[in-house]
């Protein structure tokens, strides 16, 4: 009877390790515990964000936006592994910053999702982040020419755009996606402290201080990149913002993105 007891209780044990493994695969660990529930009206603004980015061209049936948590600095929310447009409250997830997912119930996850814990891991003052293959931008990615600010709405990025090229961050040849740690680090660390950098023949990751700032960032990113294609088509010489005109626009404008934010947000959730 005490041997039977003894080997019912092994079985359990055994039984709970396997469950934990499953739930977390890649290291074999008891999955991260809860900051606890997010501010509901993040999560709203969440939401809106996946369908913002749909609605103005920067995602499609791919990419992901996620927000730090607010209760706690090493947790992240995020969507499980769907179409950004068909994002509700229920599909948000919270990660910690190696990207584990708190409890993933069976969803699945986003094969990418590193780039957000090995950016919030990286940058303190980073509150939201998109990744997105934001069309217009994977031109600068693969041809030497610069993405620089050529009006006011995106003066953000005259403190330049670097480019993440996977090859030489891997050492050889991959999938093109940032599927572990090791290549999201490597992803943060040429982002360095700019809002934007473009990902060689990929996309594009968008940091900002808040979902709004970081959508305002993403749209107009992808709006930059369109003119200054159509500008230099044109042939003349381009006259780009002067890094002192980009400074004043961008704290000028900063005031102004509660404005397309509310538009933004009554479009995206009105459906
Ligand atoms: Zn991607």
């Amino acid at each position: 009877m005490e041997h039977l007891t003894r080997r019912h209780v092994l079985l359990g044990v055994a039984t709970t390790v396997a469950a934990l493994a499953a739930a977390r695969p890649l290291s074999g660990q008891a999955p991260p515990t809860s900051a606890g529930p997010a501010d509901p009206g993040l999560i709203e603004d969440l939401v809106a964000a996946n369908r913002i980015l749909v609605d103005q061209g920067v995602l499609d049936g791919y990419g992901h936006v996620s927000v730090r948590h607010d209760r706690a600095a090493d947790r992240y929310l995020m969507a499980r592994s769907v179409a950004p447009e068909l994002v509700t409250t229920a599909d948000i997830m919270e990660y910690d910053l190696d990207s584990a997912p708190v409890d993933a119930r069976g969803r699945a996850t986003y094969l990418e999702r590193f780039i957000h814990g090995e950016i919030y891991r990286a940058r303190p003052d980073v509150r939201a982040v998109v990744h997105s293959h934001s069309p217009s931008v994977i031109p600068f990615g693969v041809t030497g020419v610069s993405l620089r600010p050529l009006y006011h709405m995106s003066a953000f990025l005259a403190g330049g755009v670097p480019v993440y090229d996977i090859r030489q961050a891997s050492g050889g040849m991959t999938d093109m996606l940032v599927r572990n740690a090791m290549l999201g680090q490597s992803l943060a660390r040429v982002l360095g402290s700019a809002p934007v950098a473009l990902m060689r023949g990929h996309g594009a990751v968008v940091v900002g201080s808040s979902l709004p700032a970081v959508v305002f960032r993403s749209v107009y990113t992808e709006v930059n990149a369109r003119l200054q294609m159509q500008a230099m088509a044109l042939g003349g010489p381009v006259v780009y913002l002067d890094p002192e005109e980009a400074r004043r626009a961008e704290a000028s404008i900063a005031g102004t993105i509660p404005r397309p934010w509310e538009l933004w947000k009554k479009k995206a959730l009105g459906r």
